[in-house]
């Protein structure tokens, strides 16, 4: 990342600043210190004013911290206390009102800004994360370069998948097979869901021998240059899928085509979420699919934009989504279909393959 970027993204938190009448603002949560310095470690405050962005880490961070953080801000390490360290930074830098992050910070951390005097501590909410929606051109290609790993892990692993072993030990080499092409982590726990377990839309893989002819649902992701990418696909194991397992198939390729195809920037997250489920109610499938569409993708799995039937909010223009529509039976399974896609001011992009060919796993 060039430090351009990260001035230019630091000049816009400082827009954000003056229009909520803020002379500072505290930034603790950790994707956010990354998108505005580089920083990737796990210890850092920073505090942004009109003019001036310090960075605080410890002693632990002082070599990191000069390479990722660079000139982007003024690097300051402190190997007594970080806290300690920020309440003389602010005391120097006379910013009466300084905003913090009120989803990140801890309740102890405000005590300690309570404790600095002179000081108005005022909470605020998505300054940076809505900054972090719109992807520049490097971040959706990060996000398309995970979405291929993870792609390439998974046509590695499934011709190895057999009835007769456990979800455990096909998340093993998925998760290993992720690693080896790259993956710098995996950004959320591997769910591997076997028969009547794919009917829980947050299954914990578990120890559970597949059988032939289960769903087995993969939902996985990978993670380059700090960007996540998040893929779920459905097969059948060991056999030919029967009647019911096609009609609940076929239902959610249609609806997450349908999504696909119909979707743009600027349309509410609640039409976007409408594409796909109005196709599954009206093949009778209405209750069976109980999450939203999709959710924003980038340095964290889980941010803004959400579609679903509560966001009224549009889709901006360049933001990264999820489209994984699902339909699930209790005691029977589910399917899920997942895919990337980049809301470009043309139209959507797929970033993932959507290869959503229903594939039967019928090696023995
Ligand atoms: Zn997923
Ligand atoms: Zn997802």
């Amino acid at each position: 990342m060039t430090a351009d970027r990260r001035r230019v993204r630091q000049a816009a938190a400082r827009r954000a600043l003056e229009i909520e009448e803020l002379d500072a603002l505290l930034v603790t949560h950790l994707p956010n210190v990354r998108y505005l310095t580089g920083f990737t470690g796990t210890s850092a405050l920073l505090l942004l004013t009109r003019d001036r962005t310090f960075f605080i880490s410890d002693f632990r961070y002082e070599t990191q911290a000069a390479q990722e953080v660079g000139d982007s801000a003024s690097v300051e390490i402190d190997r007594a206390s970080v806290w300690d360290r920020l309440a003389r930074v602010i005391a120097a830098a006379a910013v009466p009102i300084v905003g913090v992050e009120a989803q990140s910070l801890t309740l102890r951390d405000a005590e300690r800004l309570a404790a600095m005097p002179r000081l108005r501590v005022q909470s605020t909410n998505g300054i940076v994360e809505r900054l972090r929606v719109i992807k520049d051109p490097d971040e959706v290609d990060a996000i398309r370069r995970a979405a291929e790993l993870a792609a390439g892990a998974l046509a590695q692993v499934l011709p190895t998948v057999r009835a007769g072993e456990t979800e455990l030990a096909v998340a093993a080499r998925l998760e290993a097979a992720l690693r080896e092409r790259g993956s710098e982590w995996h950004p959320f726990q591997t769910i591997v869901a076997s028969g009547p377990r794919s009917a829980l839309p947050h299954a914990r893989t578990s120890t559970r021998t597949i059988e032939r002819g289960d769903w087995l649902l993969l939902d996985f992701g990978a993670q380059v240059d700090g960007y996540c990418a998040d893929l779920t696909r459905t097969v059948v194991v060991g056999a030919r899928a029967d009647a019911r397992q096609r009609a609940v198939y076929e239902t959610v390729r249609a609806a997450q085509q349908r999504a696909l195809a119909g979707m743009r920037a600027e349309m509410s997250g609640r039409d976007a979420d409408a594409l796909a489920r109005d196709l599954i109610a009206a093949r009778g499938f209405g209750d069976a699919f109980g999450h939203s569409l999709g959710h924003g993708l980038g340095l964290e799995v889980h941010e803004a934009p959400r579609l679903a039937a509560t966001a009224t909010d549009p889709l901006p223009a360049h933001a990264v989504v999820t489209v994984e529509p699902g339909v699930y039976r209790p005691g029977w399974g589910g399917v899920r279909l997942e895919d990337d896609v980049y809301l470009s001011p043309d139209g959507p992009v797929c970033l993932s393959d959507n290869q959503t060919d229903l594939i039967e796993l019928m090696r023995e």
